[in-house]
């Protein structure tokens, strides 16, 4: 491990803001973290696929680089599988369905790393990783010391957990060394998802096997998400609203058409594609910036697109979608840094 200064960020993040990091260091050991000297301030870095740079970061980058995976343990139910917070996301998935370990095949081509999964909760397809998670371990970079949270622990919801909730995933106390899943040996195909369900039917698929599902998931996941090494983008950037009851119904009565998700608490998750699509940002550009033609959710860079734009950009959608439907649209991503000119 060698700390480096004015360290470029731009290749190691998905929609390749130009940032510098003041230091940087790759930790690919992560028996020397609790050795690290304080630093005023932190940041914990994977795979870059779920941010935005919005200027040089005056502290330090841990780009987390650490590797392994193994079964951990099984009993008669479930398969424990371990993961150190450095492995790819989608290699992981496709590694555990070949050792013969499914339940995670709904997530499969996520980018990013294990350690981010549990940040965000990672969800797509009907499934959450928060669903399959047995337990966190992370390291608490202000005292040294090992932390093992169970699920109950990590407070999983919609894009959001104990990271988020305590401000960790910004202030990069809490850096996560590795993930273990149960894997139910009961396994049960999740297809409730409209999509995947019919691309399984064209198929001609009526039981699928986990590697089928993973299989169909790709090609959706292909044929609607640009790819980040080919056009920058940092995947869903806002978060799909939830409404109480009587907001949906008032938008939906005036609004024919709004997709409406009932949620288990009674409140209503809106489809923030389509708020964005009504107010006629799909495929508009502004700037170096623009929207996915393809995907309204998608904030897509279109080459040398900076900070400003992508706030200026931002700010426009979200102004949009309040002046027509009164909702707020939360981005998905984390902002690190200040916007510089
Ligand atoms: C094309 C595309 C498609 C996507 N599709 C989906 C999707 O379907 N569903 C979905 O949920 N997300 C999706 N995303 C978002 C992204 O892939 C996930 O949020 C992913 O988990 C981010 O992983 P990362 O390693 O890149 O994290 P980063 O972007 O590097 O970091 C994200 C946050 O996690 C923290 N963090 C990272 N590693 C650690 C660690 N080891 N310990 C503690 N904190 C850490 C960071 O500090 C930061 O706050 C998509 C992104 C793209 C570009």
């Amino acid at each position: 491990m060698t700390l480096q200064t004015d360290f470029p960020l731009t290749t190691l993040n998905t929609l390749q803001l130009p940032a510098l990091a003041a230091h940087y260091l790759y930790v690919d050991d992560c028996a020397l973290l609790p050795k690290l000297p304080p630093h005023q301030r932190r940041f914990i870095l994977g795979g870059g696929s779920n941010l935005v740079l919005l200027g040089d970061f005056d502290g330090l980058v841990l780009h987390v680089g650490f590797k392994g995976k193994r079964l951990a343990f099984e009993d008669a139910d479930a398969w424990y599988v371990e993961a150190a917070g450095g492995e790819n996301w989608h290699d992981f998935v496709l590694w555990a369905l070949a050792q013969g370990w499914p339940g995670l095949e709904n997530l499969v081509l996520i980018p990013g790393t294990v350690g981010a999964a549990p940040v965000q909760n990672i969800g797509a397809y009907g499934l959450e990783a928060g669903e399959r998670i047995h337990q966190v371990r992370a390291i608490d970079l202000e005292t040294g010391s090992e932390k093992i949270f169970s699920p109950t622990d990590c407070r999983f919801g919609y894009r959001q957990s104990l990271w988020k909730q305590e401000g960790w995933h910004l202030s990069g106390r809490s850096l996560i060394t590795a993930v273990t899943f149960r894997l139910p040996k009961q396994w049960q195909a999740n297809c409730r998802y409209a999509d995947l369900a019919a691309e399984l039917e064209k198929r001609g698929i009526s039981q699928p096997t986990p590697q089928q599902i993973a299989d169909a998931i790709i090609t959706l996941r292909q044929r609607k998400l640009p790819d980040p090494a080919i056009l920058p983008n940092a995947g869903s950037f806002f978060e799909n609203p939830i409404v109480d009851a009587l907001t949906a119904e008032k938008l939906a009565a005036a609004h024919p058409g709004l997709p409406c998700y009932r949620q288990a608490d009674g409140k209503v998750k809106l489809a923030a594609g389509w708020l964005i699509e009504q107010v006629g940002w799909k495929g508009r550009q502004l700037g170096k910036m623009g929207i996915y033609e393809k995907q309204a959710l998608i904030l897509v860079n279109y080459g040398n697109g900076k900070s400003q734009d992508i706030c200026a950009l931002v700010t426009a959608v979200q102004s949009d979608v309040r002046r027509q439907f009164g909702v707020d649209l939360r981005p998905e991503p984390v902002f690190i840094g200040s916007v510089t000119n």
